[in-house]
């Protein structure tokens, strides 16, 4: 095995010489994408550069320069994953596509009604929604493998529900949000007993562990490279020869065909039957390029180093006082995923994030796997080979001063539902729109104004439990939000709000104090966006905070119109 330097490593990978609201950069979520090496970046522009034409069709030397380095690619990731052919290898844009590809192909054209598609309650949306919609159109019947309490497929469920009805089971290799390793080849094993299809879902896989496609013997693989260290738009879909030549083309167009004329089309050959169009070539030369830097660094001398990483992260984060994983035990690979007592998910990575640490928090594209394990977000780190033991360190320290800060919260007030229709016992402690700017022409740094937001967010009165109803959630908002309104006889308005998120909250009060005590018409000719700008607030928050922003003022304007 190749030895690993991590400073070695770690310097090839320049966004992580970048400040994030002035601090440096803690990159952990690397599980929603991972960053990108100089020569994967350098390999980009140097393609426009050197070689750029049009793939397979022109009759030049520039053309033919194109497809050496897409054809090459092509037989770097069949070598990659072991698989027999280049046949084998489709290219897509990513595992979202790949998998589109299988249902409405393969899917679309084998299932009949009545016929089982199994999945887990682990999978990512992408490895649901496109059965859902082949399941609409034929006829077919999901069903759902539940999970040990460890997080991974429960193979002795499976062994019951599995039948000859049964077509395909699809899984994920490794959840993105559990960071478990399924029990793929008894999986595979018992799928095969019953003549059963396999779609094994690599997108979390293919980065922290050596993948053997061979050795594995499933019937589908699909992954990202942007997982992975590569660019964006490109994935692979790995299918048998005998099955990607049994079926039909996903799309059409040029590339695909072999003869177009209105009587009769015939369709080219595998690979190319299924890369309808011009593909993503330059993305396809970074991703020849990326699989160059993995052999280079050492496939396993990488996935070693994250171990160790992950064995460390594991232990520091049961250190954190009301810290819950949520399932049981460490990780295969380094993502972790947890709620913290008392803190919201969302309130937990806004604090992160404006100390530099990039986290991600909510349902993480698995909003079944929330359901079942009966949870309405949660927050995740997923570490990578540039991460470091000191990140660890820094990141356990932010944690465990939020959770002191949690401990401390025992002054919430709940404003009653009478109160909410007595404008007057209500207008008093609000802070007006010249508050809010002094307040936020004072805190220069994004982590202050921050812990403005979480301040404002802290002292805003909560809603009683009645309040909280399908009419006044505010459609939109990222974590759960309410709005209710009421107006006097002299058509002054009086909004009150609340949201699980003190982050939201905080951002609820900014709003309200631009529009309570107002007619509709001074509340219409308030400039809303130059106040959020005037602010500071909308370069700072990420873009669905941001929509949750104007979702409260999409409320607030419809319901003036009423
Ligand atoms: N499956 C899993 C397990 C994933 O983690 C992801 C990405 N988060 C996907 C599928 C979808 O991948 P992509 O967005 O690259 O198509």
């Amino acid at each position: 095995m190749k030895s690993f330097s991590f400073r070695q490593f770690r310097q090839q990978f320049p966004i992580l010489e970048n400040l994030v609201n002035a601090k440096p950069l803690i990159y952990f979520d690397n599980a929603a994408t991972t960053q990108k090496p100089i020569c994967v970046i350098n390999s980009h522009s140097q393609y426009y550069q050197t070689a750029n034409a049009n793939v397979h069709r022109s009759s030049h030397a520039l053309s033919a320069k194109a497809t050496s380095v897409f054809e090459q690619a092509r037989t770097k990731v069949k070598n990659f994953i072991n698989a027999e052919s280049e046949k084998e290898i489709i290219w897509t844009k990513g595992s979202t596509e790949s998998i589109n590809l299988i249902a409405q192909s393969w899917g679309r054209s084998t299932l009949k009604a009545g016929d089982e598609i199994l999945l887990s309650y682990s999978e990512h949306h992408a490895n649901i929604v496109p059965w859902q919609i082949v399941a609409q159109q034929t006829g077919a019947k999901i069903k759902v493998l539940p999970l040990t309490t460890t997080g991974q497929i429960d193979l002795s469920v499976l062994e019951q529900v599995i039948s000859e009805r049964t077509k395909i089971v699809c899984f994920a290799h490794i959840s993105n949000v559990l960071g478990r390793i399924n029990p793929v080849s008894e999986i595979i094993k018992i799928a095969k007993k019953y003549q059963v299809k396999t779609l094994v879902d690599g997108a979390q896989a293919i980065a922290h562990l050596t993948i053997d496609v061979d050795k594995i013997d499933c019937d589908f693989y699909v992954f990202s490279a942007h997982k992975m260290y590569g660019p964006t738009g490109v994935g692979v879909l790995y299918g048998k020869q005998e099955l990607l030549e049994s079926m039909p083309p996903y799309q059409a167009g040029g590339e695909m065909i072999k003869s177009v004329s209105f009587e009769q089309t015939t369709y080219n050959e595998i690979p190319h039957k299924f890369e309808a169009g011009t593909p993503n070539i330059a993305g396809i030369a970074a991703m020849g390029a990326t699989i160059n830097f993995i052999e280079k660094q050492g496939g396993e001398a990488i996935h070693e180093y994250e171990s160790h990483l992950k064995q460390y992260c594991y232990q520091q984060l049961l250190s954190v006082q009301g810290l819950k994983f949520i399932v049981d035990g460490e990780p295969d690979i380094p993502v972790f995923s947890f709620t913290i007592e008392g803190q919201h998910n969302h309130d937990v990575a806004s604090a992160l994030d404006s100390v530099g640490i990039a986290v991600r928090s909510g349902h993480h594209c698995a909003m079944p796997l929330m359901q079942y394990l009966n949870i309405s977000g949660c927050i995740r780190l997923s570490l990578s080979a540039y991460n470091s033991i000191e990140e660890i360190d820094f990141t356990v320290k932010q944690l465990k001063s939020l959770n002191l800060t949690a401990a401390n919260v025992t002054d919430i007030v709940t404003v009653s539902s009478k109160e909410i229709k007595d404008l007057d016992t209500l207008t008093d402690s609000f802070p007006s729109v010249n508050d809010i700017v002094a307040l936020f022409s004072k805190s220069k740094s994004w982590d202050s104004k921050h812990r403005e937001i979480m301040m404002l967010g802290k002292k805003l009165p909560r809603l009683p439990v009645q309040e909280k109803n399908g009419n006044t959630l505010i459609a939109g908002c990222e974590s759960h939000a309410w709005l209710v309104c009421s107006k006097n006889t002299n058509g002054v308005f009086r909004f009150s709000g609340d949201s699980e998120a003190k982050i939201i909250r905080g951002l609820i009060t900014i709003v309200l104090a631009a529009v309570n005590n107002k007619t509709a018409a001074q509340i219409a000719a308030f400039d809303m966006e130059n106040y959020f700008s005037e602010l500071g607030l909308l370069q700072h928050l990420s873009p669905s905070r941001g929509n949750g922003l104007r979702a409260i003022v999409n409320k607030i304007h419809n319901a003036i119109k009423l």
